[in-house]
């Protein structure tokens, strides 16, 4: 008799339930930091042209060499830096831990932060730390890392900046001081960096151990499935290694090209998104029981009174609006929950929505 499931797979994997995604089906669809707007039907026209050209018998280009240039181009991405495309920044996170893991190597981050960091690292077989944030504003605190660098000694350090599922951005000296002190690689996540104003990436190559992670995913084109990691060339050279080939299909390659040539209107987009996420911080702050905590991204957390997120979750979700439900998530998160901004119209329901569940 061969080994059952129950014998073969891996005890840490089978303990796990696969990610989930709640069918949003006829919802107003405020749980996954998407960007709530299309384009403008001739630009669609335009893409389709585009499409035509696809050839979809041929692998598509190994090195998306021409998403390379238009990332370049749009991002300032600096022409000494290397550039390395993943199928969302997630598949680049992969690969990271895939290049650099050995028994007994370390991953380290920040909690409540981004899952993606932890369940990779379980998938590689590293050990992952996370070291908890300040309780009463998620802010880093800074004794706690650098006595974690020093301990677990990380082979990878990943900070989320602007972090999610908190929504504020760390303060700038404080991440200076974790490159510095951090003996591996530090991994800058600018997943939301279209909706602040600061970056890491033009101080790419001021530390030999930083590189700059990002991703088109919450600036619009979500369904491309593009992310991208930029850094010194000798470290991208090895983690090219790991990527499997034409990671990047061609339908993506083409439209992300596409789109990033008429950027414009993605940043138009996404500056209609950052006015809506003050407009929606300041009405969720007038609600009466409610802490909405400041954000650097296209989402809000938001504290309820003690025991009633579960219940104003499914009253929402009953209304007809989803959002992401972090309750149960982490201690840190008790009560609450998190609204990604939508149109003016969606933030309208979803706030009458939750005034009248509570
Ligand atoms: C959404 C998100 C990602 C994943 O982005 P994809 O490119 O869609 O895989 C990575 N990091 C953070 C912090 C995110 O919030």
């Amino acid at each position: 008799m061969p080994l059952t499931p129950l014998e073969l797979v891996r005890p840490e994997i089978r303990a796990l339930r696969a990610y989930q995604v709640p069918d949003a089906a006829g919802l107003i669809k405020l749980d996954a930091m998407e960007n709530p707007y299309g384009w403008p039907e001739g630009l669609k026209d335009e893409w389709l042209e585009v499409l035509r050209g696809a050839e979809l018998n041929r692998y598509p280009d190994p090195k998306g060499r021409q998403v390379q240039e238009a990332l370049r181009e749009s991002m300032g991405i600096p022409a000494s830096m290397g550039l390395l495309l993943g199928n969302g920044s997630d598949e680049l996170i992969q690969m990271l831990a895939l290049t650099l893991a050995q028994p007994g190597r370390k991953v380290l981050s920040l909690d409540p932060g981004f899952v993606m960091y932890r369940l990779i690292a379980l998938f590689a077989g590293m050990e992952y730390v996370g070291v908890p944030l300040q309780a009463d504003d998620f802010a880093l605190d800074i004794p706690a890392v650098l006595e974690a660098l020093e301990r677990e000694c990380p082979a990878l350090t990943f900070i989320a900046y602007p972090n999610n599922p908190t929504g504020n951005l760390f303060d700038t000296q404080a991440i200076e001081r974790i490159i510095d002190a951090a003996p591996g690689l530090v991994i800058l996540d600018e997943a939301y960096a279209p909706f602040t104003d600061r970056s890491f990436l033009s101080r790419l190559g001021d530390w030999p151990n930083l590189l700059v992670l990002r991703t088109l995913s919450k600036m619009g084109l979500a369904g491309l499935r593009l992310g991208y990691l930029t850094g010194p060339e000798a470290w991208l050279t090895e983690i090219n290694k790991t990527r499997l080939p034409y990671n990047i299909n061609c339908l993506t390659q083409a439209s992300a090209a596409f789109a990033l040539r008429h950027k414009a209107v993605l940043d138009e987009q996404t500056q209609a998104i950052r006015a809506e996420r003050d407009r929606l911080f300041d009405a969720l702050a007038a609600i009466a029981g409610l802490e909405p905590y400041p954000s650097e991204a296209n989402f809000i957390l938001i504290r309820l009174p003690a025991g009633r997120a579960d219940d104003c979750f499914a009253g929402l979700k009953a209304s007809g609006v989803l959002v992401k439900n972090l309750n149960n998530a982490h201690p840190l998160l008790a009560d609450c929950l998190r609204v990604t901004v939508g149109t003016p119209e969606e933030n309208g329901i979803f706030l009458s929505a939750l005034v009248g569940v509570l």
